[in-house]
């Protein structure tokens, strides 16, 4: 059981870049985390199915990864990945992958799995922090008490400056409590 404050960093669109690596398989852009993609196109994504070792980094993916530790490192967070798999559990390998593109990337973050998207918000109470693209996650988790950073698709330097200031004002109330 977590006693401890934790940071939940989302791994698609934090620091795994899906919409990259669904592009690939079906040669557009789906930018908007609440649309689906079509059903012939989501068979082409499913059938690739290692999909998720694949995955290429985010362009920010370091710079998030490196923000969360220092949650971890100075302010005595917890920090771990919070993911999901596909709504009908329907890529097999997604739970192995996710887990192995973490480990190859980020070796000292493990992986927890919501396991599905609106499952994430179980995770929420007041002091946890959620890093996460899907708006529906970001306003779920805060519905729950929890802190949430929403990551625009496009605008992900948004998303991290929320975080950096969100750690900047918390280590000053750290600070605070210390004199
Ligand atoms: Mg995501």
């Amino acid at each position: 059981m977590i006693n401890k404050k934790t940071i939940f960093l989302d791994c698609d669109g934090v620091v795994a870049d899906w919409i990259t690596g669904a592009e690939r398989l079906v040669g557009y852009r789906l930018e908007d985390p609440k649309q689906f993609y079509p059903e012939q196109d989501w068979i082409k994504i499913k059938n690739h199915e290692r999909m998720f070792l694949d995955l290429p980094l985010m362009p920010l993916a370091h710079q998030f990864a490196n923000l969360a530790r220092r949650f971890r490192d100075e302010l005595d967070y917890e920090l771990v990945f919070l993911t999901a798999v596909p709504n009908y559990n329907d890529m097999p390998w997604a739970f192995y992958d996710k887990v192995l593109w973490a480990q190859q990337h980020f070796p000292d973050i493990p992986v927890h799995f919501g396991p599905h998207r609106d499952q994430k918000q179980n995770r929420s109470e007041p002091g946890n922090i959620l890093v996460d693209d899907h708006p529906d996650n970001c306003t779920q988790w805060e519905a729950k008490g929890g802190t949430a950073v929403n990551v625009p698709v496009g605008n992900e330097i948004q998303g991290l400056q929320e975080l950096q200031q969100l750690f900047d004002r918390k280590r000053s109330l750290k600070n605070l409590s210390q004199m």
